[in-house]
């Protein structure tokens, strides 16, 4: 099958190798000509594991092709997926200019009949809204060319984007139209051959469908940092109780780790979307500006705490605080929203100096954080904490989880460890001789 991916981030690079993989022809397309030329040259400008050799196969066996030319794109394709953006807007809206301009483009050039396919993450109505901008389009252009427009967002976490695409849990697709649904299986039918796993329904459940998923899943996470700070207040340690809890079946043990609060692409914009459409329609939406509320709380906490420590010690001014991890989450690049951003914001504020490693996401970091003189980020992952007052732990990349905590004692000035992700042990950190401040958990003073 032919298909035009237009938007080459996260999202339509990893569904454009998948698709590749299973012997479909796919140009991806992106207004962005350094990613392209990239992508040409062979150099992909995202982290995610698994997918260089994924395109490079593909790409050598001529089945991925690149360009900024949607019309290349558009020609023999049967399938146009919009994978574009869709960010805030600052009253927390979702800004769909840039899921406008694709409808606008295709509107254009679209002369034969195509299926055009909503990827990304959008308020419900805005599959109608693509449907009205492209028959605008076609109407000024005084033609007749026939097209659907379909939902059909996408699962995949960043960090284990491609084995999500390649095996998901659920295809969802968003059609009233039963030809176009039929089009669409055939298409996912490599990836979701049990039948279960490919749910058709309207359009609008299809928009709702990912916003009920990403909110659900955030809510898992604000109740878990609800759960831990009053923990931590009334001499109980969440990790225990997360234990106690996760065993009932009803409740798992999935995504009930407390932290340094959801950060990332999709979660923070997706609640504040929801919240917004949910308004426009004249519903309240209590619960899930309670899910937003608290992440913001929790993602000021543990600068909190490090600055609490260090009051206490007669001072914050001009102290250094190692940082380790700056990504969103481990296994990605990505430092959209990263709680990480949030910590060295407050701390620099305050007087700090922070010195910060990240395996992967220094050079994105080192860009976002160019203005702020306050902060360095190195290369290696103990150089930050040589001479540094404490390390502060706010990732939870797998190298973080067992350190040489003998060389780190030697390096800080202090040996205080604040641990944003609970990565550690209370007792071995105390055995060690660390003080050791988590989150939900009594602090080893
Ligand atoms: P991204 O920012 O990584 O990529 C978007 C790409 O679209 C960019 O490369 C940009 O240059 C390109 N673009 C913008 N306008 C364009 C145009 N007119 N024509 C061609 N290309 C254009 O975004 P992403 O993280 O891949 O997310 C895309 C969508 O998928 C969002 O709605 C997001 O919420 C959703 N989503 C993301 C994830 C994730 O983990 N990142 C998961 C599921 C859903």
């Amino acid at each position: 099958m032919n298909i035009c991916i237009v938007g080459t981030g996260y999202v339509g690079l990893v569904a454009a190798a998948c698709l590749a993989e299973m012997g479909n022809d796919v140009v991806c397309i992106d207004v962005n000509p350094d990613i392209i030329d990239n992508l040409k040259a062979g150099n992909i400008h995202i982290f995610e594991p698994g997918l260089e050799p994924l395109v490079a196969r593909n790409v050598e066996e001529g089945r991925l092709r690149f360009s900024t030319d949607l019309a290349e794109g558009m020609d023999e394709a049967l399938f146009v997926f919009s994978c574009v953006g869709t960010p805030s807007n600052p009253d927390g809206s979702c800004d769909l200019s840039y899921v406008d301009e694709v409808a606008t483009q295709i509107g254009r050039l679209i002369s034969d009949y195509k299926i055009i396919i909503n990827k990304s993450t959008v308020p419900v109505g805005t599959a109608d809204r693509v449907n009205e901008i492209i028959q605008s389009q076609v109407k000024q252009r005084g033609v007749t060319v026939e097209f659907d427009v379909v939902s059909n967002p996408e699962f995949l976490k960043e960090g284990d984007a491609v084995n999500d695409f390649l095996k998901p849990d659920r295809v969802i697709v968003g059609t009233d139209n039963v030809r176009t649904a039929k089009l669409l299986e055939t298409l996912y039918a490599p990836f979701a051959r049990s039948r279960d796993k490919m749910i058709v329904m309207g359009i609008r459940s299809a928009e709702m469908t990912k916003y009920a998923a990403n909110c659900m899943l955030a809510t898992k996470i604000s109740f878990m940092n609800e759960v831990a700070n009053i923990c931590e207040t009334v001499g109980a340690d969440v990790r225990e109780v997360r234990a106690g809890i996760g065993s009932d079946r009803r409740i798992g043990y999935h995504f009930i780790y407390p932290g340094v609060g959801y950060g990332g692409s999709c979660f923070p914009k997706d609640v504040r979307a929801l919240i917004d459409t949910a308004k426009a329609y004249g519903c309240t939406p209590s619960l899930v500006e309670a899910v937003d509320a608290v992440n913001n709380r929790q993602k000021g906490m543990l600068a909190e705490k490090i600055k609490k420590h260090f009051q206490e010690k007669g001072g914050v001014e001009g102290k250094t605080i190692a940082l380790w991890g700056l990504a969103f989450k481990a296994n990605t690049d990505d430092m959209r929203e990263s709680a990480a951003l949030d910590v060295i914001q407050s701390l620099t504020d305050a007087g700090m100096t922070v010195k910060a490693y990240d395996p992967v996401a220094g050079g994105n970091a080192r860009k976002i954080l160019q203005d702020n003189a306050s902060v360095t980020v190195m290369d290696n992952q103990y150089d930050p904490v040589d001479g540094a007052d404490a390390l502060a732990v706010v990732t939870d990349w797998n190298q973080f989880r067992n350190p040489d905590f003998n060389r780190i004692k030697k390096m800080l000035k202090e040996p205080v460890i604040f641990d944003g992700r609970n990565l550690f042990s209370r007792s071995f950190m105390k055995d060690m001789g660390f003080s050791y401040i988590s989150i939900g958990r009594q602090p080893v003073l």
